[in-house]
């Protein structure tokens, strides 16, 4: 058991979720942008909305939506899955988090500000997924979209492996 001081290795560039970050500043940091987003977009940014956001940015790991409606439960939000399952779709139509298609599981945006094509890495070990751009257009497959005339309206992008503590681990 080594704490986390000791095994300080940074990782160039990682994405948030698996670089070693100020966890506290990222949760506070983040639901101000998706209140400011609200408030500049006309959305309503309801207590549940935000209390279900909230749940999903604790950890930088997707969660199901039973999971999600367990924690609203016991914060005293009632115990309807519609409930849980409205909140998810509002802050996924308005990018306020993502759906994890591979684990049928949401984590919440990092720059909800933004409007971007996420791509996920999702750890096969520890369910921890980091969100990062992907950029469809110029890739290959953006590429054979331009070749056929296939406009792409949406991609999906999910990589699965092993993130760098559990590669800490493994390797130890
Ligand atoms: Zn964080
Ligand atoms: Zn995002
Ligand atoms: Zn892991």
């Amino acid at each position: 058991m080594t704490s986390e001081s000791d095994k300080k290795m940074p990782v160039p560039d990682a994405p948030l979720g698996f670089a070693h970050h100020d966890h506290t500043a990222c949760v506070s940091d983040t639901l101000a942008a998706a209140e400011a987003r609200c408030a500049q977009d006309g959305l309503r940014f309801t207590p549940v909305r935000r209390k279900v956001l909230e749940i999903l940015l604790q950890e930088h790991r997707a969660l199901g939506a039973y999971a999600i409606l367990d924690r609203l439960r016991e914060d005293g939000f009632g115990s309807q899955p519609p409930v849980a399952y409205r909140a998810l779709d509002f802050l996924v139509l308005n990018g306020l988090a993502h759906k994890i298609e591979r684990l049928n599981a949401f984590i919440a945006c990092t720059h909800p500000g933004q409007t971007h094509a996420p791509a996920f890495m999702i750890c096969r070990m520890c369910d921890a997924v980091a969100e990062t751009h992907s950029a469809p257009g110029r890739s290959a497959l953006g590429d054979a979209a331009r070749a056929t005339g296939f406009r792409i309206e949406r991609t999906v992008v999910e990589a699965e492996g092993v993130c760098p503590s559990c590669a800490l681990k493994a390797d130890a």
